[in-house]
């Protein structure tokens, strides 16, 4: 199965990309990790992408694409990708289309993950972790019993650098900006899918998990005479 999950900053995408790397036993390839592991190895690539990712820019295509077209040769991509993070615009669709069809393995699905933005700004602004255990919270959806304190161990807490309201709502325009064309792309083809990313994570797994099999069934419909 070859995918794409599709969704904004804090949708819940990374959570169900590790949920269908178990059920499908296809590899995540997420262009963030490739890029910040080939800057901390000091790979030519990694160092040439590095100022980019500093000034919070794209990585131009030459760099990104030569790293996913490498890392889609390796043996465990065989039985399918999720490309998770990646396309990050439409020329990047299309760029990826185009590398796709060449190694004869082209996308078969396109599933967004929306949820509604006052929505996701709560679940990124109110995050807090802890910093003895890691243990997550949300101070609107899941707060602590008591503020601040840690119930598993007493610890205190911690945010993310990018969890601060200015630095939310810039990711989440930035992200708004590239979306629809991106979208639209995809639904032209016919193998957009979209899933409403509220309610639990295994409710919406069921949603993501319906929408990838479906689509399995119908390329099975389209292959037969
Ligand atoms: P992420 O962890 O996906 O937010 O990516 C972190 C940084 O890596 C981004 O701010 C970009 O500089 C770079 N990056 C990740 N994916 C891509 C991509 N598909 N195209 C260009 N740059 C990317």
């Amino acid at each position: 199965m070859n995918l794409v999950l599709l969704g904004a900053p804090g949708s819940g995408k990374g959570t169900q990309a590790k949920k269908l790397i178990d059920k499908y036993s296809i590899p995540e390839i997420s262009t963030g990790d490739i890029l910040r592991k080939a800057v901390a190895d000091g790979t030519p690539l990694g160092s040439d992408a590095k100022a980019f990712m500093e000034r919070g820019e794209l990585v131009p295509n030459s760099i990104v694409f030569g790293m996913v077209h490498a890392r889609l040769k390796r043996e465990d991509c065989k039985k399918g990708y999720i490309f998770e993070g990646f396309p990050r615009n439409a020329a990047q669709a299309v760029a990826l289309d185009k590398m796709l069809s060449v190694m004869n393995i082209p996308l078969a699905v396109v599933v967004t993950i929306d949820v509604d933005r006052n929505e996701l700004i709560k679940r990124m602004t109110g995050r807090r972790i802890c910093s003895d255990c890691g243990q997550l919270y949300n101070i609107y959806l899941l707060p602590p019993k008591k503020d601040d304190v840690c119930d598993k161990c007493g610890g205190g807490f911690f945010r993310r650098n990018d969890d601060k309201e200015e630095t939310v709502k810039k990711r989440l325009d930035l992200f708004e900006a590239e979306k629809n064309p991106l979208i639209d792309y995809y639904r032209k083809k016919g193998i957009l899918k979209s899933v409403t990313g509220s309610g639990s994570v295994s409710d919406i797994f069921l949603k993501v998990c319906a929408a990838v099999d479906g689509s399995k069934a119908s390329s099975v419909r389209e292959r037969r005479p």
